[in-house]
């Protein structure tokens, strides 16, 4: 595991949640590859030898987990380690320990279950009575999988290397460490970055982690804070905005352009503006001009199949509007009445927004709404792409609208590394160093082992 506040002197070893307690999953399937050589330790730390093409089957029995080797019930442990016999075994596409249908895209739109070809070692243990699996790896071998996970396999080389530079950063700052309580440095999905092993792994990844081997964001002394998301829309936003915490220097608004690049409604100070900019298609790095929707395609990462980064839609008639909004906020409304933005940041996201509605009584009442977070929670089923938007309303009768129609820019956050941007950039020839620097201006490119 990462020590918090260190710069390390040489690579770390890192702990990855592959499968997590929420998943509630109580029995997992591995099957072991052709080579190379990997051995079943238990609780006790005793030896099982394994056989290349073994297949594993785990489950909970009785508070231990049964483990069942080629349909031979084996025996019961407390936690199994699949260690690894040479930790820096090469890598290739779909090498490693394949894990049958692990959680991709948890709680988001997109949730599927994928098979996952994992490198390096897997320890299950037990959790509040559900199984938790852990791949234990090299951290350069895990940022090699990263740059594919997050983007396709047609990616520019400036974009997989300026990716894994930013990942690296991100990791090693360490800051945010959601999984500490379960002893992980992070997980495999979009909470944390998105990992799916060796699955998509091509050789543009791994030269992309070679060619950048220890090399990170600093500022100030410390490895920066490299937050990055899908696409900003065409400008990024700050960290106290989205955060809601102190300013972070190489965290401000970045306009998504090159220096020349101009907009007549930049700044976006007022609804008006916002609203231009929103309805506008500007020429920026992550904009359509620069990436045609029909190529994007060879760019993304396999678990995304929606195209609409840049601009989108959202239609909700008053009857879906009403349902969802009494589910998410407890509102029991009658009717929506508007959507209000009450406070946005640099880059058009919504801080505050206000919601009016009807009550069953038929009193008029409006619940405000903070943090760009809760924002995209609540206006959607699930997740809504970002909190830049505007509201378009169809009027209806008694100032009770038919529908809300949402026009939105960006997808993600929208602090930090715009992936599609970086895409358009490297696709115009910028440098990898160009990149990054980019998106977190004022901070260097250093290399730290
Ligand atoms: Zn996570
Ligand atoms: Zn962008």
């Amino acid at each position: 595991m990462l020590t918090p506040n260190v710069i390390p002197d040489k690579e770390p070893i890192l702990n990855v949640g592959i499968v997590l307690p929420e998943d509630q999953f109580t029995e997992i399937r591995i099957e072991i590859p052709s080579t190379p050589e990997y051995q079943l330790t238990d609780v006790k730390n005793d030896i099982l030898n394994l056989k290349n093409c073994d297949v594993l089957k785990f489950g909970i029995t009785e508070k231990v987990i049964s483990v069942i080797i080629n349909d031979k019930p084996v025996s019961g442990s407390k936690s199994w380690t699949i260690k690894l016999l040479e930790p820096y075994a090469v890598m290739a596409n779909k090498s490693g320990l394949k894990v049958n249908g692990v959680v991709a895209g948890r709680g988001f739109h997109w949730v599927k279950n994928i098979d996952v070809y994992l490198p390096g070692s897997v320890e299950l243990r037990i959790v509040d009575g559900v199984l938790l699996a852990v791949n234990i790896l090299p951290i350069e071998q895990y940022l090699m999988c990263v740059a594919t996970s997050e983007m396709g396999a047609e990616c520019p080389p400036a974009l997989t290397e300026s990716q894994t530079i930013v990942a690296r950063s991100w990791m090693l700052a360490n800051i945010e460490m959601k999984h500490r309580n379960l002893q992980l440095d992070v997980c495999n999905d979009d909470c944390c970055q998105r990992y799916q092993g060796t699955t998509y792994l091509n050789d543009e990844a791994v030269r992309g982690a070679l060619n950048t081997y220890g090399k990170v964001l600093i500022a100030d002394d410390k490895i920066c804070d490299a937050r990055y998301f899908k696409s900003c829309g065409g400008i990024t936003e700050s960290f106290e905005n989205v955060f809601g915490d102190e300013p972070i220097s190489y965290l401000q608004p970045v306009v998504d352009a090159p220096d020349s690049f101009s907009h007549e409604a930049l700044p976006l100070d007022s609804e008006e503006a916002v609203r231009q900019w929103i309805d506008d298609v500007p020429d920026t790095f992550c904009s359509p001009h620069t990436i045609p929707k029909n190529e994007m395609i060879k760019y993304l990462g396999s678990v995304d199949v929606e195209g609409e980064y840049f601009r989108w839609n959202f239609r909700y008639t008053q009857k879906e509007i009403t349902a969802l909004l009494n589910l998410k906020l407890d509102l029991n409304a009658r009717a929506i009445i508007a959507i209000n933005p009450l406070q946005r940041g640099y880059s058009g996201r919504l801080i505050r927004s206000e919601i009016e509605y009807q009550t069953k009584d038929g009193e008029q009442r409006s619940i405000e709404i903070k943090d760009q977070y809760v924002i995209r929670q609540t206006l959607h089923e699930l997740f809504l792409y970002s909190s830049a938007f505007i509201v378009n309303v169809e009027d209806g009768e008694g100032g009770i609208p038919l529908a809300f129609n949402l026009k939105g820019a960006g997808w993600g956050h929208g602090v930090g590394y715009c992936q599609i941007g970086a895409l358009g950039m490297a696709l115009k020839g910028y440098s990898t160093k160009a990149i990054v620097l980019h998106y977190y201006p004022g901070s260097q490119l250093k290399k730290i082992y």
